[in-house]
């Protein structure tokens, strides 16, 4: 399988090459080529099969021999899941007539970036053990990317990693996922900015390509197609579960960044039977209000109860573009040169390409108390605030197809939050029960490109 950009302008790279540079030298997303499909028969097939075997039947077309023989990427992936606090890795449970909730927080941080992350950290380890590069990954996180990203690539051989977050802005919980971690090839950054500026100097990193080549940069953020991959897996194995591929199938799924429910989009391309993919956002609404009037337009950030999502630039929205434009690079670039102004204004074509498969549900900050209140009265089941968007947009789209909301962290992630909307306080898995114990390390940074980059200069080892 080969990777094209989104934007049109970039080398076309292998599995391995699109998976270690992230961004493309474009500025756009690298895509495959074609889509590769499944027939009814293998969909069905998986029923019953174990999660790693699902995610080895769903990679290989897009991966190709880039991870070694069949056997060497079985034993990858059992690596990536072995740390997983739920045999499932992905249970589902159902909440009503027609709803569903997909529990992505078993692993290792508590949130479904964990999902990705420990497989990614994987290939990259495969990859440059073969290879014998060394590359500096440089992550921007809500809250949930970093700490996974740690978490994945904590104490690898060839890799620094270094991950902008919001100073202030995290939870605690989240902060010190990321703070707490020994291994010295991990570097915290509390940056003075919201999360937007965090990617926005990502981005700037890449496109300077001095420092690039020079630091070995490689992104993990969910620009980077492995991710967005790894997640193509749960769509699957929880629409089989309801009867897929005999039976359709909807998934409400809280949105930031767009990776997630992009990987959704990708799972129904592949040919699972997906009804609508519904983008719940929080009171940063742009891509609601995208989805509704053409226009997507910033308007600031607020930060909220639900962290994860405070994003107005939602990098994967991009690769939805790119289908919506019907694979028209030019197109795709000339709206991201507009949204450096502002906003742009999505085509009427485009527009009807989107809502066939998206739809849309906006939640403020008082409904997503409510929300969480509701949900622990009604069903006993103690949700996150990410979720609780999720599952109030749900609500108002339950007919008669299934719909799965995407549980996207642990309600332990965000107690203070948790506890206020309905008095229980949501206590940390044993397994990481010392976090308030340990000793921070974190480095507060001016939100300057130029003073980041001598930082990691200095500091990185490889
Ligand atoms: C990252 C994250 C999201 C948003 O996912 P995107 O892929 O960025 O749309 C939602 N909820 C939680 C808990 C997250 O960590």
């Amino acid at each position: 399988m080969r990777y094209i950009s989104t934007r049109g302008q970039a080398p076309v790279l292998s599995f391995e090459d699109a998976m270690l540079s992230g961004l493309a030298r474009d500025g756009g997303l690298y895509l495959p080529e074609t889509v590769p499909t499944l027939s009814e028969a293998e969909i069905a097939a998986l029923a019953g099969v174990s999660y790693e075997e699902a995610v080895a039947r769903i990679i290989a077309p897009f991966v190709g021999d880039a991870l070694g023989t069949p056997e060497e990427v079985e034993a990858l992936i059992g690596r990536a899941y072995a740390g997983f606090g739920h045999p499932a890795r992905a249970p589902l449970k159902q909440l009503a007539d027609n709803h569903f909730l997909l529990e992505l927080f078993h692993g290792p941080t508590l949130a479904f970036k964990d999902f990705a992350m420990q497989l990614i950290g994987q290939m990259f380890q495969t990859v440059l053990k073969r290879n014998g590069r060394k590359i500096t990954i440089v992550g921007a996180t809500s809250g949930d990317t970093g700490s996974a990203a740690i978490e994945a690539f904590a104490g690898l051989d060839n890799v620094d990693v270094f991950i902008l977050f919001p100073h202030g802005r995290v939870s605690e919980v989240q902060r010190r996922q990321m703070t707490t971690p020994e291994a010295a090839n991990v570097h915290a950054l509390a940056v003075d900015g919201d999360f937007d500026d965090c990617q926005d100097m990502l981005k700037e990193m890449f496109n300077d390509f001095t420092f690039r080549d020079e630091v070995g940069l490689a992104g993990v953020n969910s620009i980077n197609f492995a991710r967005v991959l790894a997640q193509i897996v749960y769509y699957f194995t929880s629409g089989v579960a309801l009867g897929a591929p005999h039976r359709k199938v909807s998934y409400c799924v809280p949105t930031g960044n767009f990776g997630d429910i992009f990987a959704g989009f990708l799972a129904k391309q592949m040919g699972l039977p997906v009804d609508k993919l519904i983008i719940a956002t929080n009171q940063n609404d742009i891509l609601h209000r995208c989805l509704t009037t053409g226009d997507y337009a910033k308007a600031g950030v607020k930060p909220s109860i639900s962290p994860s999502m405070d994003i107005e630039v939602s990098s994967n929205f991009e690769r939805a573009l790119w289908f919506a434009y019907g694979g028209d690079g030019a197109a795709v670039s000339a709206l991201m040169e507009e949204l450096k102004a502002g906003r742009f204004r999505v085509s009427e074509n485009a527009m009807g390409a989107l809502t066939e498969h998206y739809l849309s549900g906006r939640v403020g900050e008082a409904e997503t108390k409510a929300e969480i209140e509701r949900m622990f009265k009604e069903t006993g089941e103690v949700i996150c605030p990410h979720t609780a968007v999720g599952t109030r947009v749900a609500r108002d789209h339950q007919g008669a197809t299934p719909v799965i909301t995407l549980a996207t962290a642990h309600p332990a992630k965000f107690p203070a939050a948790v506890e206020e909307a309905c008095g229980v306080h949501a206590a940390l898995p044993k397994r990481m029960g010392d976090l308030y114990d340990r000793s921070e390390r974190v480095t507060r940074v001016d939100n300057d490109l130029a003073a980041i980059e001598t930082l990691i200069r200095e500091r990185r080892s490889a």
